[in-house]
C-alpha cells in the first residue's frame, strides 16, 4: 500500500530540523515517502497459491497480478488450472488470460506489464499481491530489475508441499482436469496439418505437446478405438509425469532463491492440508496457512 509522508501546503517552506552544531540541517522532503509494499505468494504447481492469495486479499485489501507463465494467456483454462470466477471471490486479477496465445510472452514482457499493474493497484490504495508458480518471472521482476528494490518492500510467501504428497495430488488433479474437459479444449487448439511444433506461446503448456501423437492419429482415422484408448491413456500418464516434473523443478528454484541473502522467504508447510479431506482440510489451511499467512502479511504491513 502507498504510505506518504503528509506533505506541506502549497507555499510553504520544507520542513528543516537543526541537528547538533557542526552537522548539516536535516531537510524533511515533502515529497519523500516510505517504500511501496508487494507481497510475493510463491510455491510449486499444486500447493494453493491461488486459494492463498484470494485469502489474503479479502482480507487485506489487495489485487492480484498472476505470475503463471502459461496462465497469462487467453484460453486452456482447464489445462493450465486457471482460477474461475468463482474461485476470485470478486478480487480483481491482472495478467490472467490477456495475452494472445500464439504471442510468446517473455519474462521482459512480465516485468513491463507486471510494473504497470503494480502501480495501478497502489493507485487504487490497494495492496499488489503477485502469485504463480513461474520463478524465472519472480527472479526477474525483483533481481534483474534494479529499480524494484529501491522502490518497493517485498514480502515473500511460499506455500511448500512435501514432494510425495504433492505428486499424488497433481496426478489426482489430472484426472479431475480430464473429467472436466482437458482433451476437448486441447483438441479444440489442436491443427492436425500444421507441425509439430510446442515452443511458443500457450503450446508450450503441459498438456498440448503430450496430446499430440492421439489427437493426430484421431484426426487421420486410421486407428481403431483400443489403439486410440491406449494412446489416451500414454497422454494422460505423460501430463501427470510432466506436472510432477515440474513441480521438482520449481521446488528446486524457490529454494535456491531461498539461499540467497535478500530472499527473505517466510515458508508455509501445507503438507497437512492434502493429507485431509473436506472440513478438516479447511481447517488444517486455516491454520497452517491461511491465519498465519494472514498475520505475516499484517506485520508487513505495519512495519
Ligand atoms: P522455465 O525457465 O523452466 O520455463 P519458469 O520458472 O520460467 O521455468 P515455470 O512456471 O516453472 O516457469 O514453467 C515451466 C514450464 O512448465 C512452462 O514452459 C510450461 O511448459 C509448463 N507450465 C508452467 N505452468 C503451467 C501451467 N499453468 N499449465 C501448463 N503448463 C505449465
Amino acid at each position: 500500500m502507498r504510505i506518504f509522508m503528509p506533505a506541506c501546503k502549497q507555499g510553504q517552506p520544507m520542513v528543516s530540523f537543526q541537528g547538533p552544531p557542526g552537522l548539516p540541517s536535516i531537510n524533511m522532503d515533502p515529497f519523500f515517502r516510505r517504500k511501496d509494499k508487494v507481497v510475493f505468494v510463491m510455491g510449486a504447481t499444486g500447493t494453493g497459491k491461488s486459494r492463498l492469495a484470494i485469502d489474503l486479499a479479502t482480507f487485506h485489501r489487495a489485487e492480484i497480478i498472476n505470475s503463471d507463465k502459461m496462465q497469462v494467456y487467453k484460453g486452456l483454462d482447464i489445462v493450465t488450472n486457471k482460477v474461475t470466477e468463482e474461485e476470485c471471490r470478486g478480487i480483481p486479477h491482472h495478467l490472467l488470460g490477456q495475452i494472445d496465445p500464439n504471442f510468446n510472452f517473455t519474462a521482459n514482457d512480465f516485468k513491463q506489464h507486471a510494473s504497470l499493474a503494480i502501480e495501478s493497484i497502489l493507485e487504487r490504495d490497494r495492496l499488489p499481491i503477485i502469485a504463480g508458480g513461474s520463478n524465472s518471472y519472480i527472479e526477474a521482476l525483483v533481481d534483474d530489475h534494479p529499480e524494484f528494490r529501491m522502490k518497493y518492500e517485498c514480502c515473500f510467501i511460499w506455500v511448500d508441499v512435501a514432494l510425495p504428497v504433492l505428486n499424488s495430488f497433481v496426478s489426482e488433479r489430472v484426472d479431475r482436469m480430464v473429467k472436466a474437459g482437458l482433451v476437448d479444449e486441447v483438441r479444440r487448439m489442436f491443427d492436425s496439418t500444421a507441425e509439430a511444433e510446442y515452443t511458443h506461446g500457450i503450446r508450450k503448456a503441459i498438456g498440448m505437446p503430450e496430446l499430440d501423437e492421439y489427437l493426430r492419429s484421431e484426426a487421420c482415422g486410421i486407428n481403431d478405438e483400443e489403439t486410440q484408448e491406449r494412446l489416451l491413456q500414454t497422454a494422460i500418464s505423460k501430463i501427470k509425469e510432466n506436472t510432477c516434473i515440474l513441480a521438482h523443478r520449481q521446488l528446486k528454484k524457490i529454494r535456491r532463491l531461498c539461499s540467497r541473502r535478500n530472499w527473505n522467504m517466510h515458508r508455509l508447510d501445507a503438507t497437512e492440508v492434502f493429507l485431509k479431506h473436506r472440513v478438516e482440510a479447511d481447517q488444517a489451511w486455516e491454520k497452517h496457512v491461511a491465519r498465519p499467512a494472514k498475520r505475516m502479511v499484517g506485520n508487513f504491513l505495519v512495519d
